[in-house]
């Protein structure tokens, strides 16, 4: 039950860009939120891969390129992010593109170590527990909660909602993603490219030059995502 001034106890399945955006909101608006997420640190599909070359830090951001602000309420988040440090305009990919800095996920990492996430935790199932929730998984805590909400990828989200919103889990189980062969690549020099980004070239959807963005290091690292349909085509083959 929420308490007497109506704060709820709530449970944030996903920490991606959605989930800590609702768990930011929530908690400004008095209520307690927990936040779990399966994986080891903050990104979602908004990730920054780091590799160890020879000695060398390469990183990569694998899942998206940049976003862009149209909606006034998260211009004004972005402008706080900018006036902080974690996010910049990328003209290479448009006059209204913005990445995290210096790694996409910053924005995430900031939401994150304000809010308190609890990752490497996997929500298995929610249950219901008279007016309130529990959520089940590895590392879950033994709490009950006025609410739970569920911020995961739509082919995630359906199991979890199925036995308590069947029409919802519906909806979910019917939204397919796009899927997406990424490929990482580093280079010992420079590559001989005039542009930072290529779009729609043959088989490749989107590729860029990763140290290019806003407040990268210098290692030349590439980021080449493949068309939704050569992605579909050869989605079983070997990542080799
Ligand atoms: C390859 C690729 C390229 C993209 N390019 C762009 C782009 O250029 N511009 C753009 O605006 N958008 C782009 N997107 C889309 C954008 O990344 C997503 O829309 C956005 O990041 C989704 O945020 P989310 O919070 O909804 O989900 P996610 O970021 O997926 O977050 C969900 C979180 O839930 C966690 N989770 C899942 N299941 C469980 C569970 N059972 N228990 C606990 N935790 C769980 C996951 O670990 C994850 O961290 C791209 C996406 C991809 C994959």
């Amino acid at each position: 039950m929420p308490d007497a001034g109506g704060a709820m106890r709530i449970a944030i399945v996903g920490a991606g860009m959605a989930g800590l955006s609702c768990g930011q909101r929530l908690s400004r608006l008095g209520h307690e939120v927990r936040l779990f997420d399966k994986g080891r640190g903050p990104g979602g599909r908004m990730a920054t891969r780091r590799m160890e070359d020879g000695g060398t830090t390469l990183h990569f951001d694998h899942g998206a390129q940049y976003f862009t602000a149209r909606d006034p309420r998260f211009v004004e988040q972005v402008a706080h992010w900018e006036a902080s440090g974690v996010a910049a305009r990328w003209a290479a990919a448009g006059d209204d593109a913005w990445v995290g800095t210096p790694a996409m996920n910053a924005p995430l990492k900031a939401m994150a170590g304000e809010l308190g996430v609890q990752f490497g935790t996997r929500i298995e199932q929610l249950v219901r527990d008279g007016e309130g929730w529990q959520i089940d998984g590895e590392g879950a805590p033994d709490a009950r909660f006025d609410a739970v909400l569920v911020a995961v990828p739509a082919e995630q989200a359906g199991p979890l909602l199925q036995p308590h919103a069947p029409a919802m889990a519906r909806l979910a189980d019917q939204t397919a993603s796009d899927p997406c062969w990424t490929l990482m690549a580093g280079f010992e020099a420079p590559l001989a490219l005039v542009q930072d980004t290529l779009r729609q070239r043959g088989p490749i959807g989107w590729a860029a030059r990763n140290n290019a963005k806003p407040g990268r290091a210098n290692e030349e690292c590439w980021v080449i995502q493949a068309s939704p349909e050569w992605s579909r085509a050869h989605l079983e083959e070997d990542a080799e």
